[in-house]
């Protein structure tokens, strides 16, 4: 084949080509349109969809609209209103600015303008397809714009393919709608889906709000506040409470000077600031604005315009991290040591209000919170839940058990926890033998007492396995255990990982294992069984993760080590636990991911019992 020879592509073509980047599915004509939308200034949005997108998206504005003229400059490309000199690449403030958005998409749809400028009552309507106009005409029109593209990719077979099953692409629409609404609360939204209303959103005072009308009033009242300013970057918006985490990503908007962006690791960092609050299976809820001088990131990376670069990436990933943990410090913290001092002797929430900023170091690793209490034999390295008798606790380290509140207690035990934050209030009693109610000043906590306990003889484990091999207990006489073959390879294969357990082995013949000791934890359980459910638990691959085998040995030895469900607890034993579970790093979960607390909110309570105050 001899090459053809070289040529300038026909404009139409050019279009085409350019629509590949710009225009890859319906939501991207959305988004394209909406953001126009929003570039004229409108105080009302509305899109409408047929089909998925498929059939149809029109997109009705009450924006500046544009004269006869300008309509035909928008359909060219590389036309654009927003930006006139190089100086203003550097410095984006409109959502659009590469002018290629509408000859893309009238490129790869049928579709109609039309379009009329505040003021006037003419307008202008042009409707062609693939990116010819075949009729331009004057109408009789009110201020704004409206864009109809139908049978989107109609001329371009290949791409039509690529399409999704039409729920996957209204819920990608969908989720881009949310994230332009979450970012623009002074515009009134309107979407609909085959002449359904799939969203309604009117102008929002404030992020709540908008957040209420999109994903529900209930949940966005249980939402924390998160505002912080470092010099010129500022991180403000709000994050659910652990309790409320998600088991996927799509509720976390990141938004970048008023444009919804996708930032990986933004998203992690997020995502590591909850870390300790969270199983590894859920992510956070959260709407996150950031603001920074537009020249401290360039819009210009991608033809969509939905990844961004900040100039100081990592600055912005701290500010962020530490706006988190603030908002998820407070909510746990503040409240908890109501009337407690830290070591510069200042306040903290004596009168309920957050800590003033710079009370508390957030950077991990860096001087934590102040132990104000003395650290006594209250240390639950020290002096532990017994793992198969609860501890001989004196009668007066509580008190009655209403003078010291176990939860505050926790708080300041752990200096080096990093995130000391669960606080479990006082006990109120025992259900069914199995679990913890208590209570603090807003919530009722129902604490699972087999799982709690789990977590904490996991953590305390994998602190003491820093210092050597734990504590291991005798047998009076060396048992053989018979086993599978296969079974007994395991064993062999993770003899040093047990012998670190405190699990004695001594001899293999066959496939019989010979016992000589097993970790004090578990002194008194019967050794055939043991081992068996042993090899059964630490083989058994959990969905989706690597858990390393030692973390899979440890829960093991934790959990047969727990108190276990329908066993009658004394109440400072309770108290006992649930401050050890608060200063845990991770309260809210087992080492299996299983959760630990389940709670009420007092609020929700009063507002059940039509209690005002
Ligand atoms: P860009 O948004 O990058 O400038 P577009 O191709 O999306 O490029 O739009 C081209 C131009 O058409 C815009 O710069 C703007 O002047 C005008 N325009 C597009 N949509 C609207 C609208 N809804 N209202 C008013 N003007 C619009
Ligand atoms: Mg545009």
């Amino acid at each position: 084949m001899t090459p053809a020879r070289i040529r300038r592509l026909p404009d139409h073509l050019v279009n085409k080509i350019a629509a590949g980047e710009v225009v890859e599915r319906p939501a991207s004509v959305v988004k394209e349109l909406v953001e126009n939308s929003l570039d004229a200034l409108c105080t009302q949005v509305t899109v409408d969809l047929k089909d998925a997108g498929r059939a149809l998206i029109r997109v009705t504005d009450d924006g500046v609209g544009m004269s006869a003229e300008e309509v035909d400059l928008a359909l060219l490309r590389h036309a654009t209103s927003k930006l006139a000199t190089d100086a203003d690449l550097d410095a984006i403030v409109t959502l659009g600015f590469r002018g290629e958005a509408l000859p893309a998409i009238c490129a790869v749809t049928r579709f109609a303008l039309s379009s009329c400028p505040r003021g006037s009552d003419t307008g202008t309507l042009v409707r062609g397809e693939g990116g010819a106009v075949s009729e331009k005409l004057l109408i009789a029109a009110s201020g704004g714009t409206t864009v109809e593209a139908q049978d989107l990719f109609f001329n371009t077979p290949a791409r039509l393919k690529f399409l999704k099953s039409a729920p996957s692409e209204v819920a990608a629409a969908m989720r881009l709608l949310e994230g332009i609404a979450l970012a623009h609360l002074e515009v009134h939204f309107r979407v609909t889906h085959n002449g359904r209303p799939a969203l309604a959103a009117p102008r929002a005072r404030t992020l709540r709000d908008r957040m209420g009308a999109l994903w529900g009033f209930e949940r966005a009242t249980r939402l924390l506040d998160v505002l912080r300013k470092d010099g010129p970057l500022a991180v403000a918006g709000l994050i659910a409470p652990p309790q409320l985490a998600r088991g996927n990503r799509d509720e976390i908007v990141l938004i970048v000077n008023g444009r919804p962006v996708r930032d990986t690791q933004l998203t992690q960092t997020l995502i590591e600031a909850y870390r300790p609050l969270l199983a590894r299976d859920q992510f956070p809820v959260a709407v996150l604005r950031l603001e920074m001088p537009p020249q401290e990131v360039d819009v210009n990376v991608h033809p969509t315009k939905a990844w961004v670069r900040f100039r100081s990436p990592r600055q912005v990933q701290e500010v962020l991290y530490r706006a988190v943990q603030d908002a998820l410090r407070q909510s746990h913290v503040v409240r908890a040591q109501r009337g407690l001092r830290t070591e510069s002797g200042s306040a903290v929430g004596a009168t309920g209000e957050p800590a003033a900023a710079g009370s508390f170091s957030f950077v991990r690793g860096g001087p934590e919170m102040a132990p104000a209490l003395p650290q006594s034999a209250d240390s639950p390295r020290e002096s532990p839940i017994a793992p198969t008798a609860l501890p001989e606790t004196p009668d007066n380290r509580f008190g009655t058990g209403d003078a010291a509140p176990a939860g505050q207690v926790s708080l300041f035990r752990e200096p080096s926890a990093g995130f000391a934050a669960a606080n479990f209030g006082q006990v109120i009693g025992q259900l069914q033998d199995t679990f913890i109610v208590s209570a603090s000043d807003e919530e009722v906590f129902f604490v699972d007492q087999h799982v709690a306990h789990e977590r904490v003889l996991f953590e305390r484990l994998l602190r003491e396995l820093d210092g050597g091999p734990l504590a291991s207990q005798e047998l009076l006489f060396p048992q053989p255990v018979e086993l599978g073959a296969e079974q007994a390879g395991l064993v062999q294969d993770w003899a040093s990982t047990l012998e670190g357990l405190g699990f004695g082995l001594e001899g293999w013949s066959g496939s019989t294992v010979v016992l000589r000791a097993v970790p004090a934890l578990l002194r008194g359980q019967e050794p055939q069984r043991l081992i068996e459910t042993l090899v059964e638990d630490v083989n058994r691959p959990r969905k989706g993760e690597a858990v390393p085998l030692l973390h899979r040995a440890l829960s093991f030895v934790a959990c047969h080590a727990a108190i276990k469900a329908h066993a009658p607890l004394q109440r400072e034993e309770m108290a006992r636990l649930i401050a050890d579970l608060a200063g845990t790093q991770t309260p809210y979960f087992c080492p299996h991911g299983r959760p630990i607390v389940s709670r009420l909110s007092l609020r929700d309570i009063k507002r059940d019992l039509g209690r005002t105050w």
